[in-house]
């Protein structure tokens, strides 16, 4: 493009001098130049293809550059590429309406936002103004998203900057059956003791005062976190009960991540709002929304909502929403996902543990899977310490390196690899990624002390 740098080091250089990363010591990185990326892969400017472990940010769902979603963005940016939230769009209406059928129960309207956290913090305030509360409750070990609110309901390190946060926010714990918090010996227990714990919460709290629960359907920065089969059932009973709001975050979980079009599918539960963003048009375009429940929408007939954005159901974003429910409907990219984590991730991980002394535990579904990595299986030390960095992280850091070395980029998080490709992966790709992870996990099984 012209006007643009095009080379390796004029890109690091510039990128160095002016751009701000997020998550980030500027000092302590160095982002690696993209210049081009197809179906699962991505390439650097020397031209080394990685497989890509990661979909950039667990966003990639459809892959890279897939020729119809780019297609139809190339059509609507020739027709029509902003229009304010006040007005009636094609494209916004369509991506609603697809939103909506595949939404379970009567989460029937959908409110456009730009990203994932930007619909957390309008799910909470929906919740907040539905039922005249004020607190919300969220789990440890989740992320929400770093906006105020967002941030405040996360819960892991990435909250600790961002303190004092937004008051009203209490955090429980979840079900995480290999690190119980419950000392719990079976899923069943697991399921059990979490929910008996949310109600304790909810006493000491007072149910009275919480709008919302809100839950990652599974968890996933945190560890790809599945529910014990019950536990989200269980969530919507207790929510019915005291007249909670239930709020599903599906940012990252959520279009075809887990195998289905949205987790909470899994497990036949019906949620108040969904929080989406992510996969429902990967990234192509930024954007997220809410999916509201009738009885929520309806508070909202007669009195103003309070909130919005400049952007909010961005034309351009949605035909490339509509365009990307489509291809996934039409090249069954949701059931791909599914077959893959039962046919090959699954059984080929469990393998993998089996070959491997430091991989504790394999867990996950669809295209969502943790290989969680210890010092020692008994205790289950974790590999490096919870929130590792610098000379802390470098077991995971060496393990990261040794994939890369071998074509595979990986999404690695404290003593956890992830294995989260686009959900259009094939089987051949899978394969030949989950066989350089095999390789790749002799660096860790070095530091294993048990
Ligand atoms: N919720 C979950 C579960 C997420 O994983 C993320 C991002 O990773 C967010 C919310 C925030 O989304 P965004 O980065 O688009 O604001």
């Amino acid at each position: 493009l012209d006007g643009l740098p095009d080379t390796d080091a004029r890109i690091r250089e510039l990128d160095r001098a002016h751009v701000f990363h997020s998550w980030s010591a500027q000092k302590l990185i160095d982002p690696l130049p993209i210049a081009s990326a197809e179906g699962s892969h991505f390439t650097d400017y020397d031209g080394t293809r990685y497989l890509d472990f990661s979909s950039q940010l667990i966003n990639a769902n459809i892959g890279y550059n897939h020729p119809k979603l780019v297609a139809a963005i190339q059509d609507y940016v020739g027709r029509l590429t902003t229009i304010a939230p006040t007005f009636a769009n094609d494209a916004r209406s369509e991506a609603a309406r697809l939103i909506a059928e595949l939404a379970p129960g009567d989460l029937n309207r959908v409110f456009f936002t730009n990203g994932g956290a930007e619909a957390v913090e309008n799910a909470m305030r929906m919740a907040k103004l539905h039922t005249g509360r004020q607190k919300v409750l969220a789990a440890y070990r989740s992320y929400h998203g770093a906006t105020a609110g967002a941030i405040t309901a996360t819960g892991d390190p990435r909250r600790w900057g961002a303190e004092p946060a937004m008051p009203g926010i209490v955090h429980f714990w979840g079900p995480y059956p290999y690190r119980s918090a419950f000392h719990s010996e079976t899923p069943e227990q697991e399921c059990e003791r979490a929910l008996q714990h949310l109600r304790d919460t909810l006493m000491v709290e007072g149910a009275h005062t919480v709008a919302a629960i809100i839950l990652e359907t599974v968890v996933g920065t945190n560890g790809i976190l599945v529910p014990p089969d019950g536990y989200l059932a269980g969530v919507r009973q207790i929510c019915d009960e005291f007249g909670i709001v239930y709020i599903a975050d599906e940012v990252m979980a959520g279009f075809g991540r887990c195998g289905e079009w949205f987790a909470v599918d899994h497990w036949d539960v019906t949620p108040d709002l969904i929080a989406f963003a992510k996969g429902v048009n990967s990234g192509y375009v930024p954007l997220g929304g809410v999916v509201i429940s009738e009885r929520i929408a309806r508070t909202f007939d007669e009195r103003i909502f309070p909130g919005g954005l400049t952007y909010s159901g961005h034309p351009l974003a949605c035909a490339s929403a509509v365009a990307s429910i489509t291809i996934f409907k039409d090249e069954g990219i949701v059931e791909n996902a599914r077959r893959l984590g039962t046919e090959v991730i699954g059984p080929e991980l469990a393998k993998i543990a089996e070959r491997h002394p430091s991989v504790g535990e394999v867990r996950g579904l669809g295209v969502f899977w943790a290989v969680e990595l210890v010092r020692d299986a008994a205790t289950h030390a974790p590999l490096v310490p919870y929130n590792a960095s610098g000379a802390d992280a470098k077991p995971m850091n060496e393990l990261a390196a040794a994939c890369k070395e071998r074509g595979l980029w990986p999404m690695t998080h404290f003593n956890r690899t992830h294995v989260v490709p686009p959900c259009i992966i094939t089987e051949t790709e899978v394969r030949e990624g989950l066989g350089i992870l095999d390789e790749a996990l002799d660096v860790a099984d070095r530091y294993y002390e048990g």
